[in-house]
């Protein structure tokens, strides 16, 4: 995955662009009613952000975080966007399944994301990403039992089109102590900037996002209630 890169440069590009291209785009949706849900393409090679950009699903259900960046990414004109089998693929959310299939149809190797699905389901209140792998995608095998079902992954991380992997799994990767201590607090952090600060817990953050949580502070903004978050995905969900 990236090989020429550390696990220490990789997760620096990843917040960069996070800090840089996804947040002020988040705080502007988040102004006016948007929720909360980001992508980016880097470059494999520079590891320079290519396009970033957040969710268009009041123009489109279908545009979320990630179809939305890919759609940019392909209206970029060919001689300033590089093949997706050289980017990198960032998500603030592990993507749901629609994302998932968009990430294997358009080539991206590499899928890193920050929040894991349990997380959304907990803290956002939005329930689907899992639901909709378990309901239209996980298939019984005969002589399953429910908890041989429960136990089966929703999807193959690693697969023929990608591979995907959290944050805090990549962070895990990095040797020297002190700069995995730096680089969690930053993307922690962020983390909270993403997702507003008021209404989620610090316990369940930590929990999504590894690491102590310790020195985590809270910064100013997007400040937007989970419970709108869900409310307005749901009214996108029943319109869908
Ligand atoms: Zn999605």
């Amino acid at each position: 995955m990236a090989a020429q890169h550390s696990p220490s440069a990789l997760l620096t590009a990843i917040i960069n662009s996070l800090q840089d291209k996804i947040i002020p785009k988040t705080k502007t949706l988040v102004a006016t009613g948007g929720s909360p849900f980001g992508a980016s393409i880097l470059s494999q090679s520079t590891l320079k952000t290519v396009t970033a950009t957040v969710n268009a699903y009041r123009d489109s259900p279908l545009l979320h975080g990630e179809t939305n960046c890919i759609r940019e990414f392909f209206e970029l004109p060919p001689e300033h966007r590089p093949d997706a089998s050289a980017c990198i693929f960032f998500s603030t959310h592990e993507p749901c399944s629609l994302c998932l299939s968009g990430i294997a149809w358009t080539g991206f190797p590499i899928l890193i994301f920050l929040f894991p699905y349990e997380y959304t389901r907990d803290a956002g209140a939005i329930p689907e990403d899992i639901e909709i792998l378990k309901e239209v995608f996980r298939v019984r095998s005969p002589g399953d039992t429910e908890e041989m079902l429960a136990a089966r992954p929703l999807y193959n991380r690693k697969n023929k089109f990608f591979e995907a992997r959290s944050v805090a799994e990549l962070l895990e990767e990095v040797e020297d102590e002190e700069e995995k201590g730096r680089l969690g607090g930053r993307y922690r952090r962020l983390g909270r900037c993403m997702m507003g600060s008021r209404e989620i817990g610090r316990r369940r953050m930590r929990r999504a996002l590894g690491g102590t949580g310790t020195g985590v502070k809270v910064c100013s903004g997007p400040p937007r209630s989970s419970g709108v978050v869900r409310e307005v995905f749901r009214s996108t969900l029943q319109k869908g």
